[in-house]
């Protein structure tokens, strides 16, 4: 019978714990009064729910591989995420469905594929066309989301997780958003101008994401009346946050921590194919984009910024800087957060598979060395 043990401190009470597996399942995780011997750390894993591609791989490309999406994971493994959504974003409707189709065959396929694509995240063509607001999304793409539209997403998927991003202000948006829930997909709203009133009825519908507070609109914005502003009025929102200092700026990132109920956001990269890859040109869809020694994904000649080339740890680290907080104190929002909001089972639980990401710090709490580790 392969079993095992370790201790270690737990990340998420940061107190001694031993964890127990039998058969590659977690079968007791116990707080110790005895510290362990070093300075290791273990946890859930990293969960991102908004990945476009990853480590020079772009998940919008037609020729998409089985050798791509396990390099792509793979590469995602070790910035200690072992789950994501892959993410699709607005194209010609029978592109997109087409990739959908495609990636879904390719994840069926293989075992490794199956565990690291928790699921999808389908962002436009459902979204504002209007400037600013459509982001990097072609505006003239967008399309209604109409009933035998979110069939069609639904039945392509089957039974698996999928989250839809969708501004509900367009023609047909309010109704997009119940037909969506009728169906099981969980809902976001997003690249949206939409006025609170609006908000307001996407919440009385049931739970809803925001994704990617702070983007999806224009770079300058009214002072007295927002989409940032309405949103974070508007109860009952979970909100993804990108923790990079760029799409959410150090400011506006620490006064949401000390406004928004902390149950009410989680971490995601929203990467692509940039992201755990050297700067130069990459490709999203039908985009080329450009990425500088400082990592921020832009269309080129313009302000706008597409994507980012963050790998989940750095968002780690990054949070907890912008924070000044201990990097333990934010892994809940990139783990246990998303997990919640998408219903997907928590990691490093009783019962779940023993796989847990393993932290080496240094005497300053500093993270010196990551990894995910999975019972043999
Ligand atoms: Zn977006």
């Amino acid at each position: 019978m392969s079993c095992g043990q370790i201790h270690a401190w737990n990340i998420l009470d940061r107190k001694p714990v031993l964890a127990k597996w039998e058969e590659r399942r977690f079968t007791e995780i116990t707080a110790t009064e005895k510290p362990p011997a070093g300075n290791q750390w273990i946890g859930p894993p990293l969960l991102d729910l908004q990945v476009n591609g990853y480590a020079g791989i772009d998940f919008q490309q037609d020729d998409l591989t089985e050798a791509d999406l396990l390099h792509a994971v793979e590469q995602l493994g070790q910035a200690c995420c072992d789950r994501i959504l892959l993410t699709l974003v607005t194209d010609d409707w029978e592109a997109m469905t087409r990739r959908l189709a495609k990636a879904r065959q390719l994840r069926e396929a293989h075992p490794a594929l199956g565990q690291a694509i928790a699921g999808w995240h389908i962002e436009g063509p459902f979204l504002s066309p209007e400037a600013g607001y459509c982001g990097a999304h072609s505006p003239d793409k967008m399309l209604r989301p109409t009933p035998e539209r979110i069939a069609e997403l639904r039945s392509l998927t089957g039974d698996d997780p999928l989250l839809l991003t969708m501004a509900p202000e367009i023609d047909g948006g309010l109704a997009g958003f119940a037909a969506a829930r009728e169906r099981g997909i969980r809902v976001s709203i997003g690249h949206t101008n939409a006025p609170a009133h609006i908000l307001r009825r996407v919440t009385a519908g049931g739970s809803v994401g925001f994704t990617h507070l702070g983007n999806g609109c224009p770079a300058t914005l009214d002072r007295t009346d927002n989409i940032v502003w309405r949103a974070l009025d508007t109860p009952g929102l979970t909100c993804g946050l990108i923790p990079d200092r760029w799409h959410v700026s150090p400011t506006l990132f620490r006064l949401i921590h000390r406004l928004v109920e902390p149950d009410s956001f989680y971490y995601t990269t929203d990467a692509m194919a940039a992201a755990g890859a050297p700067p130069g040109k990459y490709r999203l869809g039908e985009l080329e984009l450009e990425v500088g020694p400082e990592q921020i994904v832009r269309l080129p000649g313009t302000p706008n910024l597409a994507g980012s080339a963050l790998t989940p740890i750095d968002g780690i680290r990054r949070a907890a800087e912008m924070l000044d907080t201990d990097w333990q104190n934010v892994w809940p929002k990139f783990s246990q957060a998303p997990a919640r909001f998408m219903g997907l089972p928590e990691a490093f639980t009783i019962g779940a598979p023993a796989t847990f990401a393993l932290i080496e710090t240094d005497p300053a709490n500093r993270i010196v060395k990551h990894s995910i580790q999975t019972a043999a």
